[in-house]
Protein backbone atom coordinates (compact mmCIF):
# COMPACT_ATOMS: atom_id res chain seq x y z
CA UNK A 1 0.00 0.00 0.00
CA UNK A 2 1.46 3.31 -0.58
CA UNK A 3 2.00 5.64 1.97
CA UNK A 4 -0.07 8.12 2.17
CA UNK A 5 0.73 11.63 1.76
CA UNK A 6 0.18 13.00 5.04
CA UNK A 7 2.73 12.83 7.70
CA UNK A 8 1.73 10.82 10.85
CA UNK A 9 1.15 11.78 14.36
CA UNK A 10 1.00 9.66 17.25
CA UNK A 11 0.17 12.23 20.11
CA UNK A 12 -0.28 10.61 23.72
CA UNK A 13 -2.46 12.00 26.28
CA UNK A 14 -1.31 11.44 29.71
CA UNK A 15 -4.55 12.72 31.44
CA UNK A 16 -4.67 13.43 35.07
CA UNK A 17 -1.73 10.83 35.57
CA UNK A 18 1.61 10.44 36.80
CA UNK A 19 3.98 12.61 39.19
CA UNK A 20 7.42 14.71 38.64
CA UNK A 21 9.44 10.94 39.01
CA UNK A 22 7.11 9.40 36.46
CA UNK A 23 7.37 11.97 33.73
CA UNK A 24 11.08 12.34 33.58
CA UNK A 25 11.04 8.06 33.58
CA UNK A 26 8.91 7.79 30.53
CA UNK A 27 10.28 10.86 29.09
CA UNK A 28 13.93 9.24 29.34
CA UNK A 29 12.22 6.03 27.55
CA UNK A 30 11.15 7.67 24.65
CA UNK A 31 13.83 10.54 24.27
CA UNK A 32 16.02 7.25 22.72
CA UNK A 33 13.99 6.54 19.80
CA UNK A 34 14.85 8.44 17.00
CA UNK A 35 11.97 9.85 14.91
CA UNK A 36 11.42 8.86 11.65
CA UNK A 37 10.45 11.54 8.80
CA UNK A 38 7.00 9.60 8.35
CA UNK A 39 5.91 10.12 11.92
CA UNK A 40 5.94 12.66 14.55
CA UNK A 41 5.53 11.91 18.42
CA UNK A 42 3.96 14.12 20.51
CA UNK A 43 3.04 13.77 24.38
CA UNK A 44 0.40 16.06 26.30
CA UNK A 45 1.34 15.92 30.30
CA UNK A 46 -0.85 17.57 32.89
CA UNK A 47 0.03 21.27 32.91
CA UNK A 48 2.07 21.40 35.85
CA UNK A 49 4.50 19.28 34.07
CA UNK A 50 4.39 20.85 30.56
CA UNK A 51 7.21 22.72 31.06
CA UNK A 52 9.49 20.99 32.71
CA UNK A 53 8.76 17.99 30.27
CA UNK A 54 9.33 20.25 27.39
CA UNK A 55 12.88 21.12 28.84
CA UNK A 56 13.56 17.57 28.93
CA UNK A 57 12.68 16.38 25.56
CA UNK A 58 14.79 19.91 24.18
CA UNK A 59 16.38 19.00 21.41
CA UNK A 60 14.35 15.21 20.67
CA UNK A 61 12.11 16.04 18.06
CA UNK A 62 8.98 14.94 20.49
CA UNK A 63 6.66 18.00 20.73
CA UNK A 64 4.42 18.63 23.55
CA UNK A 65 0.97 19.93 23.79
CA UNK A 66 -1.60 20.43 26.74
CA UNK A 67 -4.86 18.98 27.17
CA UNK A 68 -7.44 21.66 27.74
CA UNK A 69 -6.84 25.31 27.61
CA UNK A 70 -9.47 27.92 28.36
CA UNK A 71 -11.85 29.57 26.61
CA UNK A 72 -11.20 33.18 28.19
CA UNK A 73 -8.39 34.74 26.19
CA UNK A 74 -5.99 37.07 27.28
CA UNK A 75 -5.21 37.20 30.94
CA UNK A 76 -8.21 38.43 34.03
CA UNK A 77 -9.88 37.25 37.07
CA UNK A 78 -10.76 33.68 35.85
CA UNK A 79 -9.17 31.42 39.09
CA UNK A 80 -7.69 28.19 38.24
CA UNK A 81 -7.91 28.47 34.41
CA UNK A 82 -4.89 28.50 31.93
CA UNK A 83 -4.96 30.98 29.11
CA UNK A 84 -3.85 29.56 26.00
CA UNK A 85 -0.76 32.29 25.42
CA UNK A 86 0.72 30.77 28.54
CA UNK A 87 0.21 27.09 27.02
CA UNK A 88 2.15 29.19 23.84
CA UNK A 89 4.83 30.46 26.17
CA UNK A 90 5.94 27.91 27.85
CA UNK A 91 6.68 26.03 24.15
CA UNK A 92 3.28 23.88 23.29
CA UNK A 93 2.55 23.09 19.69
CA UNK A 94 -0.88 21.89 20.66
CA UNK A 95 -3.51 21.61 22.75
CA UNK A 96 -6.68 19.24 22.81
CA UNK A 97 -10.06 20.22 22.58
CA UNK A 98 -12.87 18.86 23.08
CA UNK A 99 -12.11 15.36 24.76
CA UNK A 100 -15.06 13.42 25.41
CA UNK A 101 -14.19 13.33 29.42
CA UNK A 102 -14.48 17.19 29.27
CA UNK A 103 -17.46 17.06 26.96
CA UNK A 104 -19.00 14.76 28.99
CA UNK A 105 -17.51 15.06 32.83
CA UNK A 106 -17.42 19.64 32.77
CA UNK A 107 -20.42 19.97 30.42
CA UNK A 108 -18.43 21.52 27.40
CA UNK A 109 -20.72 21.99 24.58
CA UNK A 110 -19.99 22.23 21.17
CA UNK A 111 -19.87 26.07 21.13
CA UNK A 112 -17.70 26.06 24.21
CA UNK A 113 -15.33 23.77 22.11
CA UNK A 114 -15.18 26.20 19.32
CA UNK A 115 -14.29 28.80 21.46
CA UNK A 116 -11.70 26.77 22.96
CA UNK A 117 -10.21 26.40 19.13
CA UNK A 118 -10.70 29.31 18.12
CA UNK A 119 -8.57 30.48 20.98
CA UNK A 120 -5.80 27.85 20.15
CA UNK A 121 -5.59 29.34 16.45
CA UNK A 122 -5.60 32.91 17.44
CA UNK A 123 -2.41 32.08 19.94
CA UNK A 124 -0.49 30.16 17.72
CA UNK A 125 -1.37 26.58 18.76
CA UNK A 126 -2.81 23.47 16.80
CA UNK A 127 -5.83 22.79 18.21
CA UNK A 128 -6.75 18.10 18.01
CA UNK A 129 -10.40 18.95 17.88
CA UNK A 130 -11.81 15.44 19.46
CA UNK A 131 -15.27 13.98 18.25
CA UNK A 132 -16.82 10.72 18.60
CA UNK A 133 -20.45 9.19 19.48
CA UNK A 134 -21.51 7.55 22.84
CA UNK A 135 -22.36 3.23 22.43
CA UNK A 136 -25.89 4.33 22.88
CA UNK A 137 -25.59 6.62 19.78
CA UNK A 138 -23.72 4.16 17.76
CA UNK A 139 -26.36 1.50 18.64
CA UNK A 140 -29.08 3.74 17.58
CA UNK A 141 -27.29 4.72 14.63
CA UNK A 142 -26.40 8.17 14.79
CA UNK A 143 -22.66 7.78 14.97
CA UNK A 144 -22.66 10.14 11.57
CA UNK A 145 -24.94 12.75 12.68
CA UNK A 146 -23.67 13.77 16.04
CA UNK A 147 -19.77 13.76 14.69
CA UNK A 148 -20.92 15.57 11.56
CA UNK A 149 -22.62 18.31 14.17
CA UNK A 150 -19.30 18.35 16.27
CA UNK A 151 -17.49 19.05 13.38
CA UNK A 152 -19.52 21.56 11.76
CA UNK A 153 -20.20 23.51 15.06
CA UNK A 154 -16.16 24.37 14.77
CA UNK A 155 -16.52 24.67 10.98
CA UNK A 156 -19.42 27.03 10.77
CA UNK A 157 -17.67 28.99 14.10
CA UNK A 158 -14.14 28.85 12.64
CA UNK A 159 -14.26 28.30 8.73
CA UNK A 160 -12.26 26.16 6.62
CA UNK A 161 -9.51 27.97 6.66
CA UNK A 162 -9.11 27.71 10.03
CA UNK A 163 -8.59 23.56 9.42
CA UNK A 164 -5.80 24.04 7.52
CA UNK A 165 -3.66 24.45 10.67
CA UNK A 166 -6.06 21.59 13.16
CA UNK A 167 -5.99 17.97 13.31
CA UNK A 168 -9.02 16.36 14.66
CA UNK A 169 -9.62 13.01 16.97
CA UNK A 170 -11.97 10.68 15.97
CA UNK A 171 -12.72 9.30 19.55
CA UNK A 172 -15.79 6.70 20.20
CA UNK A 173 -16.67 7.60 23.52
CA UNK A 174 -17.24 3.43 23.89
CA UNK A 175 -13.76 2.96 22.84
CA UNK A 176 -11.85 5.30 25.49
CA UNK A 177 -10.25 3.55 28.37
CA UNK A 178 -12.46 0.16 27.79
CA UNK A 179 -10.22 -1.87 25.81
CA UNK A 180 -12.53 -2.09 23.19
CA UNK A 181 -11.18 -0.58 20.22
CA UNK A 182 -12.94 0.09 16.56
CA UNK A 183 -12.25 -1.83 14.31
CA UNK A 184 -10.33 -0.57 11.30
CA UNK A 185 -13.16 -0.83 9.14
CA UNK A 186 -15.47 1.19 11.53
CA UNK A 187 -12.96 3.70 12.24
CA UNK A 188 -12.40 4.21 8.50
CA UNK A 189 -15.47 4.66 8.08
CA UNK A 190 -16.01 7.63 10.39
CA UNK A 191 -12.29 9.25 9.12
CA UNK A 192 -13.57 9.36 5.77
CA UNK A 193 -17.16 11.01 6.38
CA UNK A 194 -14.93 13.32 8.42
CA UNK A 195 -13.36 14.02 5.38
CA UNK A 196 -15.89 14.53 3.39
CA UNK A 197 -17.31 16.96 5.60
CA UNK A 198 -14.33 19.58 5.85
CA UNK A 199 -14.08 18.59 1.66
CA UNK A 200 -17.47 19.82 0.94
CA UNK A 201 -16.14 23.12 2.17
CA UNK A 202 -12.39 22.84 0.50
CA UNK A 203 -11.10 19.90 -1.08
CA UNK A 204 -7.81 20.68 -0.52
CA UNK A 205 -7.62 21.33 3.16
CA UNK A 206 -9.41 18.07 3.57
CA UNK A 207 -7.36 16.14 1.81
CA UNK A 208 -4.38 17.47 3.55
CA UNK A 209 -6.26 17.18 7.37
CA UNK A 210 -4.47 15.06 9.29
CA UNK A 211 -7.32 12.46 11.56
CA UNK A 212 -5.98 10.87 14.64
CA UNK A 213 -7.72 7.75 15.84
CA UNK A 214 -8.24 7.62 19.98
CA UNK A 215 -9.60 4.80 21.70
CA UNK A 216 -7.76 2.08 23.01
CA UNK A 217 -4.81 2.17 20.52
CA UNK A 218 -2.37 -0.23 21.42
CA UNK A 219 0.95 -1.77 20.21
CA UNK A 220 -1.33 -4.58 19.16
CA UNK A 221 -4.03 -2.77 16.63
CA UNK A 222 -2.10 -0.17 15.64
CA UNK A 223 -0.69 -0.67 12.48
CA UNK A 224 -4.02 -2.25 11.44
CA UNK A 225 -5.50 0.66 12.19
CA UNK A 226 -2.89 3.05 10.68
CA UNK A 227 -2.84 1.42 7.35
CA UNK A 228 -6.68 2.81 6.86
CA UNK A 229 -6.46 5.09 4.04
CA UNK A 230 -8.11 8.10 6.21
CA UNK A 231 -5.90 7.01 9.08
CA UNK A 232 -3.28 9.83 9.72
CA UNK A 233 -2.30 8.57 13.28
CA UNK A 234 -3.49 8.24 16.96
CA UNK A 235 -4.20 9.94 20.22
CA UNK A 236 -3.11 7.57 22.73
CA UNK A 237 -4.28 7.82 26.05
CA UNK A 238 -3.58 4.55 28.41
CA UNK A 239 -1.02 3.19 26.39
CA UNK A 240 0.84 6.11 26.40
CA UNK A 241 1.78 6.05 29.70
CA UNK A 242 3.65 2.70 29.28
CA UNK A 243 7.09 3.68 27.27
CA UNK A 244 6.97 0.43 25.39
CA UNK A 245 3.90 0.48 24.31
CA UNK A 246 3.87 3.63 22.94
CA UNK A 247 6.63 3.52 21.25
CA UNK A 248 5.27 0.24 19.21
CA UNK A 249 2.42 2.58 18.47
CA UNK A 250 4.92 5.25 16.82
CA UNK A 251 6.82 2.19 15.47
CA UNK A 252 3.84 0.94 13.66
CA UNK A 253 2.99 4.66 12.42
CA UNK A 254 6.52 5.47 11.63
CA UNK A 255 7.17 2.59 9.83
C1 LIG B 1 -7.97 9.24 25.12
O1 LIG B 1 -8.10 9.51 26.29
O2 LIG B 1 -7.95 10.15 24.28
C2 LIG B 1 -7.84 7.84 24.74
C3 LIG B 1 -7.93 7.54 23.50
O3 LIG B 1 -7.67 6.94 25.78
P1 LIG B 1 -7.32 5.36 25.61
O4 LIG B 1 -6.22 5.26 24.60
O5 LIG B 1 -6.90 4.94 26.97
O6 LIG B 1 -8.56 4.70 25.15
Amino acid sequence: MPRKSRRLLVAGNWKMNGSLVASRELVDALKGERLGAAAAMLVCPAYPYLQTVKQWLTGTGIGVGAQDLSDRNGSGAFTGEVAGAMLADLGCSHVIVGHSERRALYGETDELVATKFRNAQAVGLTPILCVGETLEQRETGRTDEVVRRQVTAVLDRAGVAAFANALVAYEPVWAIGTGRTATPAQAQEVHASIRAIIAARDATIAANLTILYGGSVKGANARDLFAMQDIDGGLVGGASLVATEFLEIYRAAAN
